[in-house]
């Protein structure tokens, strides 16, 4: 198996391009694993690593740039990522435990689209960019449209993912991210991403994704809107965790069965919801 270190994005994609099975590797934390297990190995190992600009974060007034090699612990640290972006920043802090968190990146978290992974339901709900880079320059597009299937994504062969861009969002909107898992560290049988806004009562602005629960993050316009303009009531929430439980595909595995994960989703909604409105109050 062939191996290089690329330093700048366009020449990692020549290489995406030029070689037939290339994959990149980012932290090697899935890719690496995958391979011991007797996946079969790529035609050519691209290492990230030397790639500064893909370790870099910018803030914007609109929001935050994450670099794809950014790992999960620095994500986790990063306090500029508050209000609505702190959905992201909850997800990478409590996602998995501290090895894979020093060692795995976003880059690599979106790039691999595993089902069970958290930061795309984080990403999903904060309304995400993706920056993709490819022979024809860079192209940006929303988080959900990166995810295609279980660990498919839209990316062609010669495109990997430079950056992610984070909005602010609305201004006194907040951000929260929660998990099930059976076991500490391992995946979640269920996650759950939150952004919501609050005008006194009232629920203004409320966006859900769901992880664990079909191929893709599970996100229902429908269920948002069952959300907004309510007081959050017993019954707007049952209502909108019964939209979402009813649009999800979720399967059977040693992590819970697909009926228990739909009943998990109203409950995890619930307590987000609860979350959420203290921080948006205090
Ligand atoms: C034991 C274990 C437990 C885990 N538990 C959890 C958990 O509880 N919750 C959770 O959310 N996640 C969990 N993960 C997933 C982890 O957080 C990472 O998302 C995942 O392992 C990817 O790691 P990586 O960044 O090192 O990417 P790699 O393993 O290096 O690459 C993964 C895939 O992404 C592709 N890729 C990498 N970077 C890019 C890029 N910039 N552009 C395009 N494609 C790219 C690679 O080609 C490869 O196909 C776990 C992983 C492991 C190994």
């Amino acid at each position: 198996m062939r191996y290089a270190e690329p330093q700048t994005v366009e020449e990692g994609v020549s290489l995406l391009a030029a070689t037939e099975h290339a994959r990149c590797l980012a932290g090697g934390a899935s890719l690496v694993a995958m391979m011991h297990a007797g996946h079969p190995a790529p035609g050519m190992l691209i290492s990230l690593h030397r790639i500064q600009e893909l370790s870099s974060t910018t803030e914007t007034p609109e929001g935050l740039w994450l670099g794809a090699m950014l790992r999960h612990r620095a994500v986790a640290a990063d306090t500029r990522l508050r209000g609505a972006m702190q959905v992201v920043r909850s997800a990478a802090a409590q996602l998995a435990h501290p090895a894979i968190r020093n060692m795995a990146t976003i880059g690599g978290s979106v790039g691999l689209a595993d089902p069970s992974a958290e930061l795309p339901v984080a990403l999903v709900a904060a309304s995400a960019r993706v920056e993709v880079a490819g022979p024809a320059g860079r192209r940006t597009l929303p988080v959900e449209e990166l995810f295609v299937d279980r660990f498919k994504t839209s990316l062609a062969r010669d495109e990997l993912v430079t950056r992610i861009f984070v909005p602010r969002g609305t201004q006194g909107a907040v951000g929260h991210h929660l998990r099930f898992s059976r076991v500490s560290g391992d995946y979640p049988t269920v996650s759950l991403s939150l952004v919501l806004a609050m005008e006194g009562d009232t629920c203004r602005q409320a966006r859900v994704a769901v992880g664990s629960c079909g191929p893709v993050p599970l996100h229902v316009d429908a269920a948002d809107q069952r959300l907004v303009g309510t007081r959050l009531g017993e019954q707007d929430v049952a209502e909108a965790g019964r939209l979402l439980a009813n649009a999800a595909a979720p399967v059977d595995d040693v992590r819970g069965s697909a009926e228990y994960r739909r009943m998990l989703i109203p409950r995890l909604l619930g307590r987000a919801l609860t979350l959420a409105r203290e921080h948006a109050h205090g």
